[in-house]
């Protein structure tokens, strides 16, 4: 078997390895599986490519393949370590733009190397000519979008810039204005190529990515980065027709297909519209809603939250992006633990887009081992708020707004949430009255049945923890004074 031989045939198993990984991701328990399947095919692709470029290429060529190889494996992995849980979004953004950048990059070496030299010296058949020309240009718009629109989105999410969307004057017609703009100078391109119709293309893209992903309101953030990830699978199979790489058209498809999908069932679950999504908003009018308060709010302090808890007979915990941030995750296990040795029946409602990444409640909850079947979907719970005593929101805030429900002129307006206000009573744990990532004021905040127990959330919960005492030590320790009401201090 020759070299070329073996590459194609190692590309069959990467491939099917990226499959056997995308299907092992889908389940926690086969996760691991899943990414051992993703690096071995990974690896084996890299080693394939770099051994079908090294014909022909000198010595000095493929030490600076491995050297760029090397470099590039060094950072990731550097990256990947450092990487805290509530940044992975930010640093899947970042890697979607590379991956962006990497098409616009091709797509132009690609022009450099055949229509920069005029039709007569160029390897391409000439009958396939046009299809190339026209190759370069989707590859440079898939890319330049996935570039522009990943910078803005990594930029959002680690609130670099506000998350709120931005609405130029006639926002839908530039994009579609864009799109036109594209064909036209697609079709003038496969006609007359030329320098100057790259640059206007690599611009027009570049701005057409900023601006449909700036159009996009934080709520709307998590729909955003599972798009930007089938995107940037779709500018991988771009380059993948450009470079005449089999294994990069079928993983682009792959990731682009997958992506898409997720964006979809995201859409869903948040009822929002697929089609307005990926068009940077088309059809979604500004939204009134900003962060003012709305009443007065009344405090708990840990010792009365304790002593709720303990003559409490249901308790759910709503747990949110601040439980990421404050790593609150094993003391909220251990209260768990604490409440259930005092028969309170605890449980969790995870809202699907909690947190910053999907399923990042999840992999926190199961970090700290607390027992999968008392953590339930929002699906599973929503009805059962009207029939538990103590709701704990621990850092959670855009996922229990009840705006989303009764106001129609919310940004979040449609949203599904967990209905946490049913309840008896409700005790939210956060740091200040500010509002949650969309940027909306909570009214929850303000209801007669909600308390803030103000404080870093990990904090919050030891000292809930501490007050509660050890098991059989019956109720909670004394109270430490009465409740203090309406303490607007912490706006
Ligand atoms: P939010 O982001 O709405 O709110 C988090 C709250 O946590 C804040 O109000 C903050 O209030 C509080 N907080 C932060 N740090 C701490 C701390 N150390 N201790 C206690 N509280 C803290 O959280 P949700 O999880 O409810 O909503 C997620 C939001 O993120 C949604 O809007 C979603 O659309 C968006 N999003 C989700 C993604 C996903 O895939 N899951 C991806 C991108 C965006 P304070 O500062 O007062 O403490």
């Amino acid at each position: 078997m020759n070299a070329t031989t073996a590459a194609q045939a190692a590309d069959i198993v990467a491939a099917l390895l990226f499959i056997f990984s995308l299907a092992g991701l889908s389940q926690h328990h086969t996760a691991r599986a899943g990414v051992a399947y993703g690096i071995g095919g990974m690896g084996l692709a890299l080693a394939a490519t770099v051994v079908v470029a090294a014909r022909g290429i000198s010595a000095g060529a493929i030490a600076l393949i491995l050297i760029a190889t090397a470099i590039g494996g060094a950072v990731g992995l550097w990256r990947a370590r450092k990487v805290e849980m509530t940044q992975m979004p930010e640093l899947i953004a970042v890697l979607h733009s590379l991956v962006g950048l990497a098409a616009v990059l091709v797509g132009w070496n690609s022009y450099l190397g055949v229509e920069a030299h005029g039709a007569a010296q160029t390897e391409v058949a000439h009958d396939l000519l046009r299809i190339h020309h026209a190759e370069v240009f989707i590859g440079i718009l898939i890319g330049a979008v996935t570039f522009t629109g990943s910078i803005v989105a990594f930029l959002k999410l680690s609130a670099r810039i506000k998350s709120r969307p931005l609405t130029l004057p006639g926002k839908n017609a530039l994009n579609v204005g864009a799109l036109v703009a594209f064909v036209a100078l697609t079709i003038w391109f496969t006609v007359s190529p030329g320098l100057g119709l790259m640059i206007a293309v690599t611009v027009l893209a570049l701005a057409l990515g900023w601006h449909l992903v700036a159009s996009i309101g934080g709520g709307d953030m998590p729909v955003v980065v599972s798009m930007l990830n089938s995107y940037s699978g779709w500018a991988a199979a771009a380059a993948g027709f450009l470079l005449n790489n089999n294994l990069l058209i079928v993983t682009g498809a792959l990731v682009g297909s997958s992506g898409a999908y997720l964006s979809f069932i995201m859409c869903k679950a948040m009822n929002r519209s697929f089609i307005s999504v990926i068009a940077g908003g088309f059809g979604v009018e500004a939204a009134a809603g900003g962060d003012t308060e709305q009443g007065e709010h009344r405090e708990i302090s840990a010792e009365d939250g304790a002593e709720l808890l303990t003559n409490a007979t249901s308790v759910i915990i709503t747990p949110g992006y601040g439980m990421a941030v404050a790593q609150a995750q094993h003391p909220v296990a251990e209260l768990t633990r604490a409440l259930r040795e005092r028969g309170v029946d605890v449980r969790f409602g995870v809202h699907p887009v909690a947190g910053r990444l999907p399923g990042h409640m999840n992999v926190l909850l199961a970090e700290a081992k607390v027992p999968y079947d008392v953590v339930l979907e929002m699906d599973e719970i929503n009805d059962d708020f009207a029939h538990t005593t103590v709701v704990l929101v621990i850092g959670a805030n855009d996922t229990v707004n009840p705006a989303a429900t009764d106001d129609p002129s919310s940004p979040i307006a449609g949203m599904p949430v967990l209905r946490v206000w049913e309840a008896e009573n409700v005790i939210v744990f956060k740091r200040s009255m500010a509002s949650g990532y969309a940027g909306v004021q909570n009214p929850l905040f303000f209801r007669d049945n909600t308390s803030m127990l103000f404080g870093d959330a990990k904090q919050s919960v030891e000292d809930i923890l501490r007050a509660l005492g050890p098991a059989d030590s019956g109720p909670a320790a004394p109270r430490s004074g009465s409740r203090p009401a309406e303490q607007p201090a912490h706006a």
